[in-house]
């Protein structure tokens, strides 16, 4: 497959290169091999974007909302019938193993162009009846949004942001991270396909600083950031500058509470997928696992039984369900996490080490006897390292799994219905779960609270992200002065 980009950029409806900008190397985590090469945004090349995305502004926002979602929906098609191609690409791009990608990137980019393209025609303003006078809302869009996405999802972040920024009639000009470029082109390069007006949605390739030439630009009105804690600090603070709406996605160290009372081969499971689906690099992961003591043994057990099932290798290869790390640098952190853990007293069950392979990869990996203040319990580390922790009761289990200053996902494994919606309901964070965890459906509202997120991606919810309502007065009869 040709890996190579046609250009760096997509912007004003057509591939742009301007190789004067930094090389950024494109790297198969699989093997370290260099795939491909695109080349950062110079300022000529950000101006170029910002430019040709506010220029689009006025004629896509007079578009009625049908015809906005018809091009969103017909991108979702395309999607789905390059769903192979793109899988592939995903693949190549972060690592992750065909065996997702083919099922979740591609698709759920689509279900999110399908699902705002639905809406846009929806998307209306109310009439309030005062008397005889009245006022009447519209729902405006907010203008020109930045879009700046991590490296985990490249496919689905770019269209997370995308479709309901367009859907609402706003324009975006995307930064994917510098580690996946390839992903974000292609959505770009389908939205036009499928008549998307030149300049309506732009990508650019670049290193932190390009992203944050963005946000200070007196043309942008609203910055959408999918990043770690630390990045999105800086960007809210970025934005603030010029009074500018934000969406923060961030980083988390979410809860999953496993009672005695839950079915053990649900809990493995959704403790496996809350850990170590995408190799780990996700950023709603149940990576604090509380075990109540009464099972912790026969869990650790059946998830060092059901762990037997874990194929590394080529990531192309269909049967091959674990990939590497995203890069070499991603690597280095989560043996150093490790190390720590180690170092810290907790006890390490399995993994913990680089497979005698080529490429990023590195074990599923968990480590059992582990305490609310060791470093591997506190701080994000966004690979594939479970922590298991014990406890005796329900009160407990909530208090130290509040214990943080994130708030991202939590979930809870049990059999007591009411037990189970009080803890979701006495859960500090923005994402909860049942017996399950890390679905994410389009439908339902995904984000953080605390220090991991400020605004609410997919569902209605994100409407009210990506535009603003204004109240219009209108008076019917004669205007009363003083004088
Ligand atoms: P980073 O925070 O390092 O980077 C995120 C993006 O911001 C990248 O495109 C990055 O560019 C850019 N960036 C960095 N500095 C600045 C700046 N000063 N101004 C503007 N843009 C900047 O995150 P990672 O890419 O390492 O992704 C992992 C993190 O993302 C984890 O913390 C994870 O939890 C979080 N995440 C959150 C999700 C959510 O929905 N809540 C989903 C997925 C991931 P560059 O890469 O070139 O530095």
């Amino acid at each position: 497959m040709k890996t190579q980009p046609t250009a760096s950029h997509f912007i004003d409806g057509q591939y742009v290169e301007d190789t004067s900008g930094e090389e950024i190397p494109v790297i198969y985590p699989a093997t370290g091999e260099v795939i491909a090469t695109v080349y950062s945004a110079t300022p000529a090349i950000v101006e170029q974007a910002l430019a040709a995305a506010h220029a689009a502004e006025k004629e896509w926002a007079a578009m009625t909302g049908t015809e906005r979602g018809r091009i969103l929906r017909r991108a979702a098609q395309i999607m789905r019938e390059r769903n192979h191609d793109l899988s592939v690409l995903e693949t190549y791009d972060t690592g992750k193993p065909y065996q997702e990608t083919s099922v979740v990137d591609a698709t759920s980019g689509a279900d999110s162009l399908e699902y705002f393209g639905g809406l846009a025609a929806a998307i209306t303003g109310e009439h309030i009846q005062l008397g005889e006078d009245f006022v009447y809302t519209r729902r405006e869009p907010l203008g020109l949004c930045v879009g700046i996405g991590a490296w985990n999802y490249p496919t689905q972040i770019a269209c997370w942001k995308g479709a309901p920024a367009l859907a609402c009639g706003n324009t975006m000009v995307f930064k994917p991270s510098e580690t996946t470029p390839l992903c974000a082109l292609k959505v770009a390069e389908i939205l036009h396909e499928a008549g998307a007006p030149a300049g309506v949605y732009n990508v650019i390739q670049g290193y932190g600083p390009v992203g944050a030439s963005l946000i200070t630009d007196s043309r942008v009105d609203k910055v959408s950031l999918t990043g770690s804690v630390p990045t999105g600090k800086k960007v809210y603070a970025a934005a603030a500058e010029g009074i500018r709406h934000v969406t923060m996605e961030l980083g988390g160290k979410s809860p999953l509470v496993i009672f005695d009372d839950a079915d053990i081969e649900n809990a493995v499971s959704g403790a496996i997928l809350g850990n170590f689906y995408s190799s780990g690099q996700v950023c709603s992961n149940g990576t604090r696992v509380f075990v109540q003591k009464g099972i912790k043994e026969a869990f650790l057990t059946r998830l060092a039984e059901r762990l037997q099932g874990v194929k590394l290798g080529d990531p192309q290869d269909p049967e091959v369900n674990f990939g590497p790390m995203v890069s070499e640098k991603q690597l280095g952190i989560v043996e150093g996490y490790i190390a720590k853990g180690i170092a810290e007293g907790a006890r390490l069950v399995c993994g913990g080490k680089r497979p005698d392979m080529a490429g990023f990869f590195l074990e599923p990996t968990v480590f059992a006897d582990v305490t609310d203040d060791m470093t591997i319990a506190r701080e994000e580390i966004f690979g594939p390292v479970m922590s298991v922790l014990d406890f005796d009761t329900e009160e407990e289990a909530l208090a130290r799994a509040n214990d943080t200053e994130f708030g991202l996902s939590a979930g809870v494994f049990t059999r007591d219905l009411s037990r189970a919606h009080r803890m979701a309901a006495g859960f500090e964070a923005g994402t909860c779960y049942i017996n399950t965890y890390n679905d994410a459906p389009v439908e339902a509202p995904f984000g953080g609270s605390k220090q991991s997120g400020v605004g609410r991606e997919n569902s209605k919810a994100a409407i009210e992200h990506y535009s603003q309502i204004k109240g219009v007065y209108v008076r019917t009869g004669d205007l009363e002065a003083p004088f």
